[in-house]
């Protein structure tokens, strides 16, 4: 087994901080380990590296790559035992998630998984300022076969701070659980930040001289492309003048995109994944370009990824951060590339037309459905509810706003906010349903 992700072989404590070239040599050495795994221990790759002639000797470096196929999400879903490295009796914990074609699919993580998921969310935490002894409110769920809300117990455990494990919703026994242990560092969706605030607004808490000077979102983007903050960011931020830390991950990934202090993009963990941006020709696209997020994962004993489309769109930052790392930024996610819209002739992205609802005061909640017009074209119909606004037009109001900022306007439909909160909060959901799209994929 390679697996020796915490045997550090370079000059510097941490690869993050040595030179690019020094990343570069290490992350090739590490692929080249990653690849004998595969081509040692996973059915799938042995059989595509056997149908597509491939020697796995020949790539020696992160740049021969390109001469892999992919692995689509598809695959993972219809072979997915085949990705197994390991025998069952080697699982420690079972996770699944959300596949494309209806039907979940299962990771199995094996106890060394468990300790490169702790070491991932160490880095990550460390990255954005976490120091032992400080304590951090969990609102994230810890079980329902979700992978993230074990990693975060176990990076928190490993880097020596405190955890309380209150799981999400309920902003009563979160702000009776901020009152009595006095957390400094809360992790969350962010939108659930905005019910936190109302909650203790409408009850008398003094929140802005909490003990919380730290949020860590997890699932929405709180910066835009220039890495300010987005319309959610700066609602949250005009509200609670705490530190916003974004952070971008996935199961598949089993790695975390971390902001440092300087909230310029998810500092990628080079000893963790290879990430490379695709372009729509399937071709590696210049950094700084929008591509799609492709990554292969390193270290991982259980179920191991080589080139994985994550259908996440986003671009590389490669100079040095202000922070010191070297270790190249994902800039905030553009979109799902599946999620990509266009609509009367204009690509749009979901977050844009989020954006638009976050910034509208009267819109207390709302759902995005995509669809195809009977033209054959993607039509978007957007379902708000909304708060008295009895002397405003609400429909031509709100397609004023999204010409204004997207320059289409998109359908709108008003509804109670009761009707809005039914279909944003299904029963299996861990994240808030915003975007539902009905679109027939060919
Ligand atoms: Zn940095």
């Amino acid at each position: 087994m390679a697996t020796q992700h915490t045997e550090m072989k370079y000059s510097h404590s941490d690869i993050e901080f040595c030179t690019p070239a020094e990343i570069e040599e290490y992350q090739n050495g590490r692929l080249r380990e990653a690849l004998q795994y595969l081509a040692a221990n996973s059915p799938f790759y042995q059989r595509m590296f056997r149908e597509h002639n491939i020697e796995v000797d020949d790539i020696r470096s992160v740049h021969d790559l390109a001469r892999l196929p992919f692995t689509e999400k598809r695959d993972l879903q219809v072979y997915n035992n085949d990705f197994l490295c390991v025998e069952s009796a080697k699982i420690v914990d079972y996770i699944t998630t959300s596949g494309t074609l209806g039907h979940p699919v299962t990771f199995g993580c094996t106890d060394s998984d468990l300790e490169r998921l702790a070491y991932n969310e160490k880095k990550s935490f460390e990255c954005a300022g976490v120091k032992p002894g400080d304590i951090v409110q969990l609102m994230t769920t810890l079980d329902k076969r979700f992978m993230a809300g074990l990693a975060y117990f176990l990076g928190i455990r490993k880097m020596g701070a405190s955890i309380i494990r209150v799981g999400n919703g309920i902003p009563e026994l979160q702000w009776d659980t901020i009152n009595r242990i006095k957390p400094d560092t809360i992790m969350c969706v962010p939108s659930f930040i905005l019910r936190l605030v109302e909650y203790a607004e409408q009850h008398n808490i003094n929140y802005r001289d909490s003990s919380v000077k730290r949020i860590i979102g997890i699932g929405e983007g709180l910066r835009e492309q220039d890495f300010s903050l987005n319309l959610l960011g700066k609602r949250i931020k005009e509200k609670w003048d705490v530190e916003l830390f974004a952070t971008y991950s996935s199961t598949e990934m089993g790695a975390t995109f971390s902001e440092c202090p300087y909230g310029c993009g998810g500092h990628v963990h080079p000893e963790l994944i290879i990430v490379e941006i695709i372009g729509e020709d399937n071709l590696p696209v210049k950094d700084g370009e929008v591509g799609e997020v492709v990554i292969t994962t390193l270290g991982v004993e259980g179920m191991p990824l080589l080139r994985f489309r994550t259908g996440d769109m986003s671009c590389k930052v490669t100079e040095q951060c202000r922070c010191g790392r070297n270790s190249f930024r994902l800039t905030p996610l553009v979109g799902r590339k599946n999620n990509m819209i266009k609509l009367k002739g204009t690509t749009i992205y979901p977050p844009a037309i989020n954006d638009v609802l976050d910034n509208t005061p009267y819109v207390v909640n709302y759902v995005v459905v995509v669809q195809n017009s009977f033209a054959g074209t993607d039509e978007v119909v957007v379902k708000v509810g909304v708060a008295d606004a009895s002397n405003i037009n609400v429909v031509k109001d709100l397609k004023d706003r999204f010409r204004s900022k997207i320059r289409v306007a998109p359908i709108v439909e008003v509804l109670d906010p009761e009707d809005v909160t039914k279909i944003n909060f299904p029963a299996m959901s861990r994240k808030p349903v915003k975007f539902i799209d009905n679109r027939i994929k060919s």
